[in-house]
């Protein structure tokens, strides 16, 4: 694992650009907007959008599309997942954030017996990349064996889950086996370091717009960048499907799950039900908060985990600034994502035009059979890592005679 989210693979992508026979998709994670700007001097917190968007134009990339996009795909399919574990009870509660692999990753080694637990919804970019291979890849009359799927994100943990045997639905669906769903992620600061090395001058570059059809988003997948953001989200999902009515406005800026500690807590009414949550980040917080649940055996409803302090936007791959306290950049970025969320009209993941098109014209509805096979996957049991099985030898057998 260390070796492969240590691996550069911006000359793998750079190759793809090159080749005329390649058509190289990118789409850009919730929290590298929010930092970008950081690596060529503007102050943490910089909302660069339209800048990052044109900058990966200027490097070549044949379309730019926004993992914002499939956040909120990934809200509608983990709301609609958690409201079924609640009123059908066909799965265990609480349910747990899976969108972070390296979250992912500590459960199975480290609580396997929490993985019935685990949200079945693939992270956004693992549901990105399938969607892009097969929906986007149809629409714009792409051959998908030509398209070379990259994810920009904050996080090298990313490196490791595009490997993931379950990363592979586009294969199933085109009946390609080794295609993959998504091929290659750079970091953000990996980014920064191609467009210096290519002399991109930042300062001249003018906002230019996301491509098409996975191009838009809502405010709740702006926030799935900072801590307690996927919980906000699904909750203004979740209300409404739950009660049929419009979340309240206090679910537009839910203030129990928002804010910088290890591990917050809230009760919040929808309709008749007392929805009991924990939000925590840090794999030291998620596994106190673990030994603290079984042994208070307090019962909650919905857990977000993420491994990184402050959520995403406090990614292995977002720009360090050693002369700057790190806590207030994180918090800075988290602030822009807040405010962008704010400064939208669209809030709400299921209202997101683009998401109710995915499904009228190809996933049919959240859990349908093809979202279940393209969308969702289960997770399985590492942990003889920690145990590895002993080698056994084989006793030469000394019968008496
Ligand atoms: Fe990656 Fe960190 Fe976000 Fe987890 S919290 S998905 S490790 S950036």
């Amino acid at each position: 694992v260390d070796s492969i989210v240590e691996r550069d693979e911006t000359p793998a992508v750079q190759k793809a650009i090159a080749d005329p026979e390649k058509i190289v998709v990118v789409s850009t994670s919730p929290s590298v907007r929010a930092a970008l700007g950081e690596e060529f001097g503007m102050e943490p917190g910089a909302f660069v959008e339209g800048k990052m968007v044109a900058l990966l134009r200027a490097l070549g990339v044949d379309y730019v599309l926004d993992t914002n996009f499939a956040a909120d795909l990934t809200i509608v399919e983990e709301a609609s997942e958690l409201v079924r574990r609640i009123t059908q009870k066909d799965r265990p509660l609480p349910q747990f954030t899976s969108c972070c692999p390296a979250w992912v990753h500590f459960a199975e080694i480290y609580y396997p017996e929490l993985l019935p637990h685990l949200s079945t919804a693939k992270s956004p970019i693992g549901m990105q990349g399938p969607t892009v291979k097969t929906y986007f890849a149809k629409k714009m009359g792409l051959a998908p064996e030509k398209i070379v799927h990259v994810a920009l994100t904050p996080c090298t943990a990313k490196k490791f889950e595009i490997r993931r045997e379950e990363m592979h639905a586009a294969a199933d669906y085109h009946n390609r086996p080794g295609m993959r769903d998504t091929d290659q992620v750079i970091t953000t600061r990996e980014l920064a370091r191609w467009a210096k090395q290519a002399g991109i001058d930042w300062d001249s570059l003018e906002d230019s717009a996301y491509d098409s059809l996975m191009g838009r988003s809502s405010g709740a997948g702006v926030i799935f960048g900072n801590t307690g953001g996927v919980m906000e989200a699904a909750l203004r999902t979740a209300y409404e499907t739950i009660t049929g009515q419009s979340a309240p406005e206090s679910f537009y800026q839910l203030q129990p799950v928002r804010g910088y500690e290890g591990v917050r807590e809230a009760v919040v009414p929808i309709g008749d039900l007392n929805v009991r949550v924990a939000v925590i980040y840090g794999t030291a917080h998620a596994k106190a908060f673990l030994e603290e649940m079984k042994q208070r055996g307090t019962e909650y409803h919905f857990v977000e985990v993420m491994a990184c302090p402050g959520g995403c936007i406090g990614g292995g791959g977002q720009p360090k600034d050693l002369t700057k306290d790190p806590n207030q950049t994180r918090q800075s970025r988290i602030a822009a994502l807040y405010k962008r969320d704010a400064a939208m009209t669209l809030r709400k993941s299921h209202e997101n035009p683009d998401i109710k098109a995915v499904y009228e014209q190809f996933y049919g509805h959240p859990l349908s059979e093809l979202a279940e096979k393209m969308l969702h996957t289960l997770y399985k049991d590492q942990s003889e890592i920690l145990h590895p099985a002993q080698e056994i030898r084989e006793e030469p057998s000394h019968t008496e005679e």
